[in-house]
Parts: structure tokens; sequence; C-alpha cells
């Protein structure tokens, strides 16, 4: 079924269980007929699996995707596809995956197809982020939108449980802080409660089974609407402190975004309840902070920044690394205010309403 009632008018969105056989008819309505399709070396089978279905279309496989989009990673990936003369790329996977497809689109200006496989949505985003010598930069460029997206819900069955909450969080986290994004529009706060409602509806359900098609369906149109609104409108403390943390201590994406969440909205919550309150009414709580860790627990994600190995010292560093240049947040950042909430994100403490 297609659906593309939030896409840009350039962006093919559909979604479907088994719409990754219709990769080729994507390849041709996009005048292309030679892919290279891309994952990470644990996808490579998916990836193989794919150039079978596509068959003499497939020009190649890549599957050296890595998290947080080396430059190097990228600069071989280009190289890939200019030996073989591809056309455009198919990217098969998560975020990592999707950035290698936008690095080579942003380098080549080649057409792009993407299966998601997790719910990061970076594949509804203009953005790309990549890193160089240890630093990771974020552009954003119309060549880097991929130019259709396939959700294949059965290509989400094989996300383990711990990854579908944690990365659903990661998609809850976008639509969250969108809620107060300085330039919010009436639209952004619709999509960012259609992607809120949707993981609401379906997440319990796709964790009490995971092979149930119809919830994960609706949780990849979580992760769309989520991802979209991402692409709209500006990120604030939440995002600010999971790159500062990602970036400095090198954490995990995914479960960092689910431990920081209810603390960075309780934070901001303070200051603009009412922007949040759509947010208790949806996950049934009383205030935003508190009902997000709450559904967390409930959902049994990493709560404590101590599981993730993080020392209480690097919390010091972390503080002044996440204050050092103003940006815009509802709540004014202090550096005692931040260190405050990294202490109770790395004990897991449940934030006070
Ligand atoms: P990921 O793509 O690194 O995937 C994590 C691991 O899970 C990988 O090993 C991957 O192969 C595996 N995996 C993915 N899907 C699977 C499945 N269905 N079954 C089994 N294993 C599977 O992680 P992610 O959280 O999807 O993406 C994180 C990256 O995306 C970060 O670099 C982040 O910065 C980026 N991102 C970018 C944007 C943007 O708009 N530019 C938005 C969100 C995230």
């Amino acid at each position: 079924m297609a659906d593309t009632s939030f896409a840009p008018p350039d962006v093919h969105v559909r979604f479907g269980a088994g719409l990754r056989h219709q990769a080729r008819e994507e390849m041709r309505r996009l005048g292309c007929a030679r892919a290279l399709i891309l994952s990470t070396p644990p996808q490579s089978k998916s990836a193989l699996a794919l150039a079978e279905t596509i068959g003499e279309w497939a020009a190649g496989v890549f599957s050296g995707a890595v998290m947080h989009t080396p430059v190097e990673v990228s600069a071989r990936a280009v190289e890939h596809l200019r030996s073989v003369d591809a056309d455009c790329v198919i990217a098969i996977g998560g975020g990592s995956t999707t950035g290698l497809g936008k690095a080579i689109a942003y380098r080549t200006d080649v057409p792009q197809i993407v299966i998601p496989t997790t719910y990061a949505g970076s594949e509804a985003t203009p953005i790309l982020g990549q890193t160089e010598d240890g630093v990771k930069t974020t552009l954003s460029d119309p060549r880097v939108q991929p130019e259709v997206i396939l959700y294949d819900p059965e290509l989400v069955t094989s996300l383990p449980v711990g990854m579908t909450v944690t990365s659903a969080l990661n998609a809850i986290a976008h639509a969250a802080e969108a809620l107060y994004a300085p330039n919010r529009t009436a639209a952004s706060d619709e999509l960012a409660l259609d992607g809120l409602r949707a993981f609401a509806r379906s997440l319990e359900a796709v964790v009490a089974a995971p092979h149930d098609l119809a919830a994960r369906e609706d949780t990849l149109r979580g992760a769309y609407a989520c991802g979209a609104v991402l692409g709209l409108v500006g990120m604030s403390l939440h995002h600010k402190l999971c790159h500062t943390l990602g970036g400095s201590l090198g954490l995990p994406h995914a479960e960092t975004h689910a431990i920081i969440l209810p603390h960075a909205i309780a934070y901001n919550a303070l200051v603009v309840p009412d922007l949040l309150a759509p947010i208790c009414e949806i996950f049934r709580g009383v205030s935003a902070g508190a009902t997000l860790y709450d559904y967390a627990a409930r959902l049994n994600a990493p709560s404590a920044l101590r599981d993730l190995g993080v020392t209480e010292a690097q919390l010091d560093q972390a503080a002044d690394l996440a204050t050092r240049k103003p940006y815009p947040n509802p709540a004014p950042i202090t550096r005692d205010g931040i260190r405050t909430l990294l202490q109770a994100a790395w004990e897991g403490a449940r934030p006070h309403p």
C-alpha cells in the first residue's frame, strides 16, 4: 500500500510486507538499471538476498557500512560504485547503512532507495552526519535525501527485542523534542504526534510478538513520521547530550537516546509543560519526563548510563562539553543543571514529576 502523506513531493514512500521484492520496479521508475547494494557486515546476507531478487540489475554489493559514517569508508564505497559502473544505491539496514548511502549520494548524486530495518528514521531526512579524524559533523543537502523508501515490516522482525525498544525510543526522542522546537509549525506538531501515537499503539504489541507484521508496520509508520519531523525542525538539549556522549565517550547510539530521553524531557517540562502535555496523554502519565521513564521501564529499556560503562568522573567532562556552546532550548542550559541531569541518568533514577 502506498502512503505518501508526509513525504516531500519528490520522495516516494511505501509501506508493506514483501516490498523489498519491488526494488527493481522502483529502480526502473528512477531510470536506473545497475544498483550497488549496501549493508553493514552483519546484514550482508540480507544484501546478498536482495541482489538475488533484483538479478542482473544488481551491479555489486558493499557490506562495509559502520556506525557514524567515517569518510574513509564512504570513499571506498564510492570507488566500488564507480568500479562496477552502478547508477544508484540501495541501502538495506539501519541508520549506519542509510548514512553510507547518503554519503555516496552526496559525493556522486546517484539516486538512493532505502529499505530501513530499524526505527532510526535517517531515511526521512536530508541530513548526513559523518566522521573525519574522530570528529562528527552534520550537513543538510537536497542530494542527501533518499528518493525512495520501502518500509518492509518482514525485515524488521529480525531486530532483537532489546534493539527494537531502544531504536523506537530513539525515534520517539525526535518527535518529543519536535514538540518544543523553536521553528515548529502546526504541520510538524501533527507529524510528531502521529509518530508518538503509532509507537504508543503498537510498540508493546511488537515486543510481545516480534513477528506481528501489522504491529511492525505500524511502528515503521511511527519511525517515518518521527524521522520526517527530525528533518523539518531543530533539535535541542536531548539530541545535544546524546551527540556529546556518543562522540566523547563512544556510547551506543540508540541506548544512549533511550537513557537520556526521560531526563532531558523532564528538564524542559519544568518550563514548557503545556507543549509536552501530549506525551502524558499519549503514553498515559502525569508529567512528561516520568511518563517516558515509566514507559521505557515497562519495555525493559536500559535506564542507567553506568550500565553502559560510563564512570561518574566522566559526567563532569560531558557536562562541560554539553554546555560549552549555546544552543536553543526551552529551559536555560546551566552547567549545574546539566550535571544534575547527567547524575540522574547515570544512576537510572526516575525523574521527579
Ligand atoms: P545501526 O544502523 O548501526 O544498526 C545497529 C546494528 O543493528 C547494526 O549492526 C545493524 O547491522 C544491525 N541491524 C539493523 N537492523 C537489523 C535487523 N532488522 N535485524 C538484525 N540486525 C539489525 O543503528 P541505527 O540506530 O539504526 O542507526 C544509528 C546511526 O544512524 C547513527 O550513526 C546515527 O547518527 C544515524 N542517524 C542519522 C540520522 C539522520 O537524519 N542523519 C537520523 C537518525 C540516526
